[in-house]
């Protein structure tokens, strides 16, 4: 079995029944990739747009690709046509751009609102007061082509396990405040994702159903 066929089935080993593993593949190349997938794993998460477009075009079709990271409203055209989820969505404009490109694609791209939980300052993602007035809005309710699925974060990147839990768990919390008021009805809002290679078993035990995990399946990035 490959290095990475063998780290995979390890991290497999310790999700519980439910959690999805997105196996985040951006700066490692195609190759690799290419081992995940002879090993099973068919969910990968890139984050840049071009880097994304060579590998689409190089790896099987059935692949679901998701984007997770911080995405500009003049890219979102070249991603549509073949993304899966937009994990990273963190502001009105980015929701109606992604909506109206994948309108003119003739398809529905599943999203989830990335939230800034974390205390470091350079993290993307909305406050979840900004969260709850861009759901207060409503204007979400007309974009046809865009279905918000849950709620992505990335923790704190630091030692302390508490501080990381505190952190995902007021992100499930507010999962289950935002399910309860806007999506009681649709079983299509839950997915929680977070947890990377430092903090997924962490994750996994603060509710999470999706985890994001590169460097304990490919090893470390060179960038
Ligand atoms: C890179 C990245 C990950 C994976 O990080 P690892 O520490 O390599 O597991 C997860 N989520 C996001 C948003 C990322 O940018």
């Amino acid at each position: 079995m490959s290095e990475i066929a063998q780290n995979l089935k390890q991290v497999l080993a310790n999700l519980p029944e439910g959690v999805k593993l997105v196996a985040v593949s951006k700066f490692h190349p195609v190759e690799m990739l290419r081992e995940a997938y002879d090993a099973g794993q068919r969910i990968f998460g890139e984050n840049h747009e071009q880097e994304l477009r060579q590998k689409v075009e190089t790896l099987p079709k059935d692949i679901e690709w998701h984007f997770i990271g911080h995405l500009q409203t003049n890219k979102v055209k070249y991603i549509v046509p073949y993304i899966s989820m937009v994990e990273s969505v963190d502001s009105m404009k980015l929701l109606k751009e992604i909506n109206k490109q994948a309108l003119k694609n003739g398809r529905v791209v599943r999203v989830l609102l990335e939230l800034h939980i974390a205390e470091e300052e350079t993290k993307y993602g909305l406050t979840l007061d900004a969260c709850r007035e861009l759901l207060a809005s409503g204007e979400w309710r007309d974009l046809t082509n865009v279905k918000i699925c849950g709620l992505m974060m990335m923790a704190s990147y630091v030692e302390d396990a508490e501080q990381i839990k505190k952190e995902m768990l007021t992100a499930a919390d507010f999962f289950d405040e935002v399910k309860a008021r806007y999506f009681a009805d649709d079983d299509d809002f839950c997915e929680r994702s977070w947890g990377m290679s430092h903090d997924y078993r962490i994750a996994v035990d603060c509710r999470s159903t999706m985890v994001r995990v590169g460097t304990t399946i490919f090893g470390e990035r060179v960038y």
